[in-house]
């Protein structure tokens, strides 16, 4: 493919591109890179574009678009998920395929970076619908994944049943059980222990790794956590584990407040418990709108709900002296800019919610090697390559006398550039 145009902002997958390929600019003008290099990772290595018939429950005949692409395989075999929703694009697809290249090299995964899609609503079709579909889509991607090429997980609207799905068809199609083909599998077919948790784990673990180089004390330090989906709520528990006291969350229901700290265990049982799975109802705490959650006097913020939290409007009523992204771009490019003037050190995304795809790697290796690990093997391994990932980050800020987003890109197209320049351009 030829080089990536950087396009104009008129659909969110054009944003999401344009907005991954200005913060390689910024790295690669910040690194002097090579201006042939600069060009070879502002295109895909790959993108395949696949037509996806489908018979639908009444015999009709329905085709749906789909996408797989490879944005680098320097570093070894690409990475990142597959996701089912109307908004899928060749743009949205190539721009989340180069995040996942940073987000890999940012944790020193020896993985690339890909991502894939069908643009479709899922809601509207059957399970048996979404089964047929999956399995063709596999099909027509078949020729460039595999544990060695391209290795799809779970992205918006796919799990582990879609999962299982992929391994049931490549292994159909290749005679051969082909568990390490995807991650993200149910743990009864080779899934890993601990995947479920991994992200936000991983936003403890890197929380806890900059508090302790800037010296401050875990005990008792405030943390206010949006959203208690997958990523807040395991991300709120660590950090109570650790002794953190975590004073505020919030999720679609709105925002609860409890200035001695909030029993994360219990209100994780309370949204269990709740047939909205919200926190709705939780006793004890004082009701506080998202907004309000936001400015809290916190020594750390976490947004772990949705993309665009803090923008330019409410920037300056953010208190938290550190936001860590729990969620992917949770802080806009100029609410960035206003928390850095402010002195408030925010962790990027690419290194905050990689606690994910460092598990789906550690999935990887456990199906090649059909052996796996207890779940404190995992935990335990989890936190090296989060801490140590945070502790490169810091370095580079030094070096480049940086902000942390702007050293965890720096710091993952070098390692990109190295590795490709290593191997030399082929042939
Ligand atoms: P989830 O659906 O499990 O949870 C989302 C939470 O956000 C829910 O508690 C929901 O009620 C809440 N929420 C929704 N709208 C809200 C609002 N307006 N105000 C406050 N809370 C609101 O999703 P998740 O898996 O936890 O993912 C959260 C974010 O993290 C997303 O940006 C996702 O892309 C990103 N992420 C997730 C993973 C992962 O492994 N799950 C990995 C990397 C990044």
């Amino acid at each position: 493919m030829s080089a990536l145009k950087v396009p104009g902002p008129t659909n969110p997958g054009e944003e999401l591109l344009a907005g991954a390929i200005q913060q390689l600019d910024s790295a690669a003008k910040a690194l002097g890179l090579d201006p042939g290099m600069h060009r070879f990772l502002r295109s895909n290595e790959r993108a395949l574009i696949v037509s996806v018939p489908v018979m639908m429950d009444d015999g009709t005949l329905e085709v749906f678009t789909g996408y797989r692409v490879q944005h680098s395989t320097g570093r070894g075999p690409g990475k990142g998920g597959i996701r089912f929703h109307p908004s899928v694009s060749l743009e949205e697809v190539s721009g989340l395929a180069m995040l996942m290249t940073w987000k890999c090299a940012v944790t020193d995964l020896p993985l690339g970076g890909a991502k894939g899609g069908v643009a479709v609503d899922p809601r509207k079709y059957s399970r048996r619908e979404l089964e047929r579909l999956t399995k063709r889509y596999t099909v027509a991607i078949l020729p460039i994944i595999g544990p060695e090429q391209d290795i799809p997980a779970p992205d918006v609207n796919t799990d582990a049943q879609t999962m299982a799905w992929i391994v049931d068809t490549v292994t159909m199609m290749t005679g051969k059980h082909s568990p390490e083909v995807v991650t993200g599998k149910p743990v009864d077919l080779g899934g890993s222990r601990g995947r479920h948790e991994a992200t936000g784990r991983g936003v403890a673990f890197v929380t806890l790794e900059l508090l302790r180089k800037m010296g401050k004390p875990i005990e008792g330090v405030r943390v206010a956590v949006q959203g208690f989906g997958n990523v807040g709520s395991f991300a709120a528990l660590a950090l109570a584990q650790a002794g953190c006291r975590i004073v505020g969350i919030s999720d679609v229901s709105g925002g609860y407040a409890v200035p001695a700290g909030i029993d994360i265990g219990a209100a994780m049982e309370h949204t269990k418990r709740n047939p909205q799975r919200t926190l709705e109802g939780l006793a004890g705490a004082t009701r506080i709108s998202n907004g309000e959650l936001l400015a809290m006097d916190v020594d750390v913020l976490i947004p772990a709900a949705l993309e665009a939290q803090i923008t330019a409007e409410n920037a300056s009523s953010i208190r938290a002296k550190i936001v860590v992204e729990g969620a992917n771009g949770p802080v806009t490019a100029d609410a960035d800019r206003m928390l850095a003037d402010r002195g408030v050190t925010v962790v990027p995304d690419i290194l905050a919610n990689a606690g994910g795809v460092v598990v789906s790697y550690f999935e990887w290796v456990q199906s090649r090697a059909q052996f796996y690990w207890e779940l404190d093997e995992v935990e335990r391994r989890l936190e090296i390559y989060m801490r140590r990932a945070m502790e490169s980050v810091l370095a580079k800020a030094k070096t480049y006398d940086s902000t942390y987003r702007e050293a965890a890109f720096i710091l993952a197209v070098e390692r990109v550039a190295r590795a490709i320049e290593q191997r030399g351009i082929f042939p």
